[in-house]
């Protein structure tokens, strides 16, 4: 059984979170979160999130929403804010600093920190109810102050290294894997492929061999099929149709 990590972007809807320099923290959070679960998707793990859009749940509600759905992790997206704009830095709050929330905690500050952001380290927190509602290990993120010009340059400049950051802790505390399928679903119009020896090309029924002189090249899938419950895809340089089994991304 592969492991449930829920993702819960703060915030959303009538509730835009903390605001500053023309940002809002709901924005922000959802954002973060569908990069980190586009990076978990490589991994052996299932995926949820309490909201993929601009909407409002309760946090009690989306404690609920990931107990119902049985996860094994939470991890809650939020950004923070102050009236001082000094205030800057991020840091993990969690409802008891121990096992593996600890070692979320201790893993990610300290990547966070390596990223640019003052690192503040992890925060007690028993009041909130994403963290003493859920029934699994949860964590809450503040990356970094909204109300901290700093803070949200590195929020946009970092975004990238922040969700592969966060991803790649998750992965380590979840104790996931890589996910190394044969099956490529992840092919599609427009990836850059190269063909395998020993394919055969023309749809998957006709079997003719590919010559050797096309194996190892790179080539551009024009767009894929099912044909007869096999995946095909079309190559563009060649016209023809590759089952994608002998097909490797590049
Ligand atoms: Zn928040």
């Amino acid at each position: 059984m592969s492991k449930l990590i829920y993702l819960d972007p703060g915030h959303g809807g009538k509730d835009s979170g903390a605001v500053g320099y023309g940002r809002n923290e709901a924005d922000d959070v959802l954002k973060m979160a569908k990069k980190v679960k586009s990076l978990l998707s490589a991994y052996n793990c299932k995926v949820g999130m309490t909201r993929t859009n601009d909407t409002y749940t309760s946090p009690k509600g989306k404690a609920e929403i990931a107990n119902k759905a049985g996860a094994d992790f939470f991890a809650s997206f939020h950004r923070n804010s102050s009236s001082s704009s000094s205030s800057k830095g991020y840091e993990t709050l969690v409802y008891a600093n121990s096992g593996i929330k600890k070692e979320f905690a201790n893993k990610v500050n300290a990547k966070m920190g390596s990223i640019g952001f003052t690192n503040r380290g992890t925060k007690v927190r028993t009041d909130l109810a994403v963290l003493h509602q859920t029934n699994m290990p949860a964590v809450l993120l503040e990356l970094g102050f909204i109300s901290n010009k700093k803070d949200n340059e590195i929020f946009v400049s970092k975004f990238d290294k922040i969700a592969e950051a966060i991803t790649a802790v998750i992965v380590d505390v979840n104790n996931l894997k890589k996910v190394t399928t044969t099956s490529n679903a992840s092919i599609k119009a427009g990836s850059t492929v190269k063909i395998k020896s020993g394919a055969k090309y023309g749809g998957a029924s006709s079997g003719k061999s590919v010559s050797s002189a096309y194996i190892g090249k790179k080539y551009t899938v024009t767009k894929v099929q099912t044909n007869n419950g096999v995946k095909e895809a079309l190559i563009k340089q060649l016209n023809s149709w590759v089952p994608t089994k002998y097909l490797s991304i590049v």
